[in-house]
């Protein structure tokens, strides 16, 4: 598919960048081929914690790995809303690969966002779309769990090279990527926040394998730790500070994408629930199982769930381009309490789902089990811990108002 594709609509101008709206019907089409790749390979992706490399050849191949990207760099020029439904679908079918390409798309949109002016960042972009590259993200390091503001590597600058060596404690599908963007303290004499960003094609590092993924779940994101060790040119590094692009693009896309990866698997096993109901229903000639009114408070936290999501996307929406609303406290904690939230509600809805299920949700074989996506799910609190984002917010918590109104 190229953009004189006739199923994508050209373009609207929007705010300057170049914007070309992909056919409702395309984006379903080629999201569903992805997905039923996905929901094929789910069940050994988890067994075996692999790669789900057949789910990235069909979005390679449907080139949606390149969608966010502007057309005149080659790409969609598709929204964060269009990148989170698909998320929201492959999470129903395969939370690992939603996750991965969540993760992409984060990273993918600090260049749409941020590289654009940087020739080095514009012909990532084009390669990106072009080739149809997946990028991993390295913000974790050492003991610093998920402090992303802080870092401790530092950029070695020699004339215009440059060099990294981080500690990457877990970086998800690292082997199998073409590029990685990445964080780090400015100079060797810079404070530990003041981080800049680099995006780095696989000719500029190399990665040594310090820790494996044998974990409960994710498996398929195959999260190992390296010691990646990055040389080339100055230029790989963003113009902007890393301050920025984290409260601008970083925080907000990936809260929105991960939000739907999550509602994904939430909405995955409450129709697994339903099924089951259903056929519990049936057999007891209408009489309702005992774990019905479990279903229904599934059913409950999955439309708070999706609510929520869809809101804290028109809010985005809303002031995508607007720097000083994007700084504000109201967005910022908005933002990060949306991913508190949304994950909290996918293991509160999965939980349910299970219950609703009982004994068939529990065991791992079987049409009903909703194991996987339980494991899946309890991942949600700690990335990036629920608890640390709750301490950090607290303050900015205390210095706004209380709303006079129901709306604002
Ligand atoms: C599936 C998955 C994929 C991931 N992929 C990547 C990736 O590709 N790249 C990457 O860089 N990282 C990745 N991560 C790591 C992630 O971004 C976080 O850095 C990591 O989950 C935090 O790890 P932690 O719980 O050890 O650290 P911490 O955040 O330090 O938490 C450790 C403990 O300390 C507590 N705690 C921490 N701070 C506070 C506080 N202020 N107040 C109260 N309690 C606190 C927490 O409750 C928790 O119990 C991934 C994580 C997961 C789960």
């Amino acid at each position: 598919m190229n953009v004189q594709d006739a199923s994508l609509v050209q373009p609207a101008a929007d705010n300057g960048t170049d914007r070309l709206l992909m056919d409702r019907g395309s984006l379903i089409k080629r999201t569903e081929a992805v997905a039923t790749a996905a929901a094929a390979e789910a069940e050994d992706v988890d067994l075996r914690a692999r790669f789900p490399k057949a789910t990235f050849d069909a979005a390679r191949e449907q080139k949606l790995l390149g969608m966010l990207i502007p057309v005149a760099f080659g790409g969609f020029g598709a929204s964060v809303d269009e990148v989170s439904e698909v998320c929201y679908t492959l999470g129903r079918a395969c939370a690992s690969s939603a996750m991965i390409f969540a993760m992409h798309q984060t990273k993918v949109a600090c260049l749409v966002r941020h590289g654009i002016g940087s020739a080095y960042h514009e012909q990532f972009m084009r390669r990106v779309a072009a080739e149809q590259l997946l990028l991993a993200s390295s913000t974790t390091e050492g003991q610093n769990g998920g402090n992303i503001r802080s870092s401790a590597a530092a950029v070695a600058h020699r004339d215009a090279e440059i060099s990294l060596v981080r500690n990457a404690t877990v970086i998800s599908y690292g082997a199998e990527a073409d590029g990685i963007v990445t964080i780090a303290r400015r100079a060797d004499d810079a404070a530990a926040s003041d981080q800049v960003l680099l995006a780095v094609g696989k000719d500029h590092y190399t990665l040594e394998r310090t820790q494996g993924w044998e974990t409960l779940g994710m498996r398929g994101t195959c999260s190992a730790g390296f010691e990646l060790k990055i040389k080339g040119p100055a230029a790989m590094i963003f113009p902007e500070s890393y301050d920025k692009i984290h409260a601008q693009t970083m925080t907000p896309v990936a809260h929105l994408c991960w939000s739907s990866v999550w509602a994904g698997i939430a909405a995955a096993a409450v129709e697994r629930a339903q099924r089951f109901i259903r056929k519990a229903a049936r057999g007891a000639g209408g009489q309702m199982p005992p774990g019905a009114a479990h279903y229904t408070a599934a059913k409950m936290a999955l439309s708070k769930m999706r609510a929520m999501i869809a809101s804290h996307l028109d809010l985005y929406s809303a002031h995508e381009y607007d720097e000083r609303a994007l700084a504000s406290l109201d967005f910022q904690s908005a933002i990060n309490l949306l991913k508190v939230q949304a994950s909290e509600l996918a293991v509160e809805t999965t939980m349910h789902a299970m219950r609703a299920c009982g004994l068939s949700g529990y065991r791992n074989d079987g049409e009903f089990t909703v194991g996987r996506h339980l494991r899946d799910a309890l991942s949600s609190p700690l990335m990036i811990n629920n608890d640390r984002i709750l301490a950090n917010i607290a303050t900015a918590s205390l210095m706004s108002g209380v709303p006079a109104a129901l709306r604002d």
